[in-house]
């Protein structure tokens, strides 16, 4: 059997990123206003820092408006309550996001709820994951809807493929289960209980793997011919590419499938780097406009 067709997630969000570009711009010489985002972030976790620095400066490529709001590790949780509720009344604010994880002292859920669910471009509102799976119009998280968008793409049709989603998060794996149950697939949710999981796994000819455990999805789990979607991102030492000027090895990212053996079973594949995380912004920008659209009473762009 041939190797698998490497879906190539980088392409297709530079594509979207495109798509969003063109319509901010239609909207801004139609309508006379910007889409915009802004993001909060407390603290200095270091990827955190890195996720927020990418998102401002492709929001801003997409010629949005972009606010990024640095709040010190030790601000305290009715700070950030406060600032939330400010941003839920300026309507010059389309988009809201709370870089996650927040510092203990902050009530991650309290932090979600307070953020006005049409502005909520995560998609992680409660209210919005009530109309993700009542089938009503809602910004939908970020990772899953680009999983979906890639694998519609590539497979065109979804309905009734049996799909595997390899985790149960409320940020990937729920959403996901969600998305793929909206395409008329049979759709399994595995986790770390779930008894049998290589062979739940060899039925599918879908797999979603978010499970954020390095290379855990061996070849020889996926169905002949089965699309995967690797969300994972993980760092690993990688002794291979030889060591820092301090002696530690040097790193590498890896998904949550063994590539190498995946790709000699499966029909296609993303890789990891390059394949879920470029339209993760992407879609964050695409959730943007669209909830800048619904706020101004106009038509949802075709994104
Ligand atoms: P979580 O840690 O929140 O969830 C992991 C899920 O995997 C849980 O449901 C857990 O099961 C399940 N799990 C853990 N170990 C096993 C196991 N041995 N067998 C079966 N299931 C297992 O992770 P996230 O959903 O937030 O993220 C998953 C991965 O995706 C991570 O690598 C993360 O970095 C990456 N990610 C990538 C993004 C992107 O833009 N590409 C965005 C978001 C995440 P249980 O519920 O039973 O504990």
């Amino acid at each position: 059997m041939s190797e698998a067709q490497i879906i190539d997630g980088k392409a297709f969000a530079a594509r979207l990123r495109e798509r969003v570009a063109a319509a901010v711009a239609k909207i801004k010489d139609q309508h006379g206003f910007t889409p915009s985002l802004t993001v909060v972030l407390v603290g200095e976790d270091p990827a955190s820092q890195v996720y927020v620095r990418n998102k401002g400066k492709q929001t801003e490529e997409a010629g949005m408006g972009t606010d990024t709001i640095r709040l010190d590790a030790d601000t305290p949780e009715q700070d950030v309550l406060d600032l939330i509720e400010k941003l839920n009344n300026d309507d010059s604010v389309h988009g809201i996001l709370v870089q996650l994880p927040v510092p203990d002292q902050i009530d991650e859920a309290k932090v979600i709820a307070a953020i006005n669910p049409d502005k909520d471009v995560d998609g992680f509102h409660v209210v919005n994951v009530g109309r993700l799976w009542t089938g009503a119009e809602a910004p939908v998280p970020c990772t899953p809807f680009g999983c979906l968008q890639m694998l519609k793409e590539t497979l065109g049709d979804l309905t009734g493929k049996r799909a595997l989603v390899l985790g149960r998060s409320n940020i990937v794996g729920k959403p996901m289960a969600a998305l793929l149950l909206a395409e008329h697939c049979t759709v399994t949710i595995a986790h770390s209980r779930t008894v049998d999981l290589a062979e739940r796994c060899r039925e599918s000819d879908i797999l979603v793997a978010a499970v954020g455990r390095p290379e855990m999805v061996p070849g020889d789990w996926i169905k002949p011919g089965a699309t995967v979607i690797d969300v994972g991102i993980n760092r690993i030492e990688a002794p291979e590419k030889g060591t820092n000027e301090d002696g530690s090895p040097k790193m590498k990212l890896v998904g949550d499938v063994d590539f190498a053996s995946a790709k000699q079973v499966a029909g296609h594949i993303t890789p990891v780097p390059g394949g879920v995380g470029p339209m993760t912004i992407a879609n964050l920008l695409r959730n943007t406009v669209i909830a800048a659209c619904r706020q101004k009473g106009l038509e949802d762009p075709d994104l």
